[in-house]
């Protein structure tokens, strides 16, 4: 247990969607937060003009709100290291890029990017590493001069020391990198804008940083930011290295690392297809982590009381989406029958609904909801569950009307017509035995006599429990849509 207060952060780029894997890196952090009483610090690492817009901004925003994340620290609450958003604090950077040089932690870097291949290419073809090779670290002022006489325009360049550098990971345990393996890197372009490799470090050095949880595609920039840390920690800017963890990759199909680009990793796709925060971050949380060996459904709250960084294994986590839907449909179950009903309220209105708006009916939707309720696995499934109450005529799947009707069919759904005519429609138990005896009078079993009715019906050969549909929609529509069969049959 670290004896400082917990504070972590959450730092992405706002480039466009955000992704499921930032997702489980923000879930993470703020779970992990909120278990130790700690501090969440949003920041926004906004420092490419190129790729970052206002609108990836806003969207970020929105997403966790969306999720249901709070922070303490960041965009729209403030707080004490104010600005949080990277591109607001420029002039740090600058000044922390000039005490580096300063000190000599830091040097300016002539080589042209021709010059650097060619070397490296060099290096490489004589087996040595193929890194940086320092050709800038020790030059004289008539070697710069020189430079500069010739119009070339300095990178700045971290000086790593010569020495091992070991650490260890919260998750993954000691780590050691050999100084040959982590050459001197860039902190500030040519063009005088700062890099990822200086503002991450410094920004998490100013805002007090305790421990950094993060995906395990930034292990490599670890021991360069920890030997920043030292160097910001003897020009007092740093106050103490935090711990690392890094978090497992997330892989999607085909075993590959689900990448940004990867259309099934756009968080907008899932709440798009109507998953609810807590089914996705309850599924998301198994990406590396788990409550208990047998338990796989659980709420956000369970998650953060239980949650110990010290839990979460290294090894790749693979994105499942049946679990992840199956997950989700556990927690559509578990909500207040009105939250639900209120939250698949996008689905049942323009522009997503296929119905006219007048054709809405409040009476019936709250008789069908229950059972919707206890059958979606996403909520945009809602819309065509329930199509066939509020559509003049039921929207026809041409593959259900082919599999459902058979030779016979025609024969099958006159006899159902005739039993439900008579049958009491307050009673669903009854509209099943009207179907059954139909059924039993072709010698078929009540699975197969169902079939042409549902099709007949509500248009598609799987939905909601067929008798409570059909009571809902009523006896008139029911019979008509059944006649509209035969007669389709029949031609
Ligand atoms: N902005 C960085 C990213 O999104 C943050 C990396 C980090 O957590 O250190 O990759
Ligand atoms: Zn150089």
């Amino acid at each position: 247990m670290a004896s400082a207060p917990v504070r972590v952060r959450f730092c992405p780029s706002p480039t466009g969607n955000p992704h499921v894997g930032l997702v489980r890196t923000a879930l993470f952090n703020w779970a992990f937060a909120r278990h130790n009483k700690g501090t969440l610090v949003f920041r926004i690492e906004d420092t490419d003009a190129a790729r970052d817009s206002e609108e990836s901004y806003d969207q970020l925003l929105d997403s966790m709100r969306w999720l249901g994340f709070d922070w303490d620290e960041g965009p729209e609450v403030g707080g004490p290291h104010a600005p949080y958003r990277q591109s607001q604090r420029m002039d740090l950077y600058k000044d922390v890029a000039q005490k580096l040089l300063d000190a000599g932690r830091a040097y300016y870097c002539y080589c042209s990017t021709e010059e650097l291949d060619a070397r490296r290419d060099a290096a490489r073809a004589a087996g040595k590493p193929s890194g940086y090779d320092g050709h800038c670290r020790e030059l004289t002022a008539e070697q710069k001069q020189a430079y500069e006489t010739e119009g070339r325009k300095p990178i700045v360049r971290f000086r790593m020391p010569d020495e091992t550098i070991t650490f260890t990971d919260l998750v993954r345990g000691d780590i050691t990198y050999e100084p040959e393996n982590v050459p001197d890197y860039g902190i500030v372009r040519a063009n005088g804008a700062p890099l990822y490799t200086l503002v991450n470090p410094v920004d998490d050095a100013l805002m007090e940083i305790t421990h950094v949880l993060r995906g395990e595609d930034l292990l490599s920039s670890t021991p360069r930011q920890i030997a920043l840390y030292a160097a910001l920690a003897d020009l007092g800017i740093a106050k103490q290295t935090p711990l690392f963890g890094h978090l497992p990759y997330v892989m999607g199909e085909g075993n590959k690392k689900l990448s940004k680009r990867d259309p099934q990793a756009s968080l907008n796709l899932y709440r798009e297809r109507g998953f609810l925060p807590e089914g996705l971050l309850n599924y998301l949380s198994l990406l590396g982590w788990s409550l208990a060996a047998d338990r796989d459904i659980f709420s956000i709250d369970e998650m953060v009381a239980a949650f110990d960084i010290a839990d979460v294994q290294p090894n790749p986590a693979r994105f499942d989406l049946k679990k992840c839907e199956s997950i989700n449909g556990d927690h559509i179950r578990m909500l207040d029958p009105k939250d639900f009903a209120a939250r698949c309220e996008p689905w049942l209105k323009a522009p997503v609904a296929p119905w006219a708006p007048e054709d809405f009916d409040e009476a019936k939707w709250a008789a069908i909801a229950p059972h919707a309720q206890t059958r979606l696995k996403v909520l945009s499934e809602i819309t065509d569950n329930v199509d066939f109450l509020f559509l003049p005529e039921p929207a026809v799947d041409e593959a259900s009307w082919t599999k459902a009707m058979k030779e016979g069919s025609d024969a099958l759904l006159r006899t159902a017509r005739e039993k439900l005519e008579s049958a009491d429609w307050t009673s669903p138990e009854s509209l099943k035995e009207a179907v059954l005896a139909a059924g039993e009078a072709h010698g078929l079993k009540l699975g197969k006599a169902q079939a042409p009715v549902r099709v007949a019906v509500t248009g598609r050969t799987v939905g909601l429990p067929l008798f409570e549909s059909l009571e809902i929609l009523g006896k008139d529509k029911a019979l008509t849509r059944i006649d509209a069969a035969l007669a389709k049959l029949a031609a």
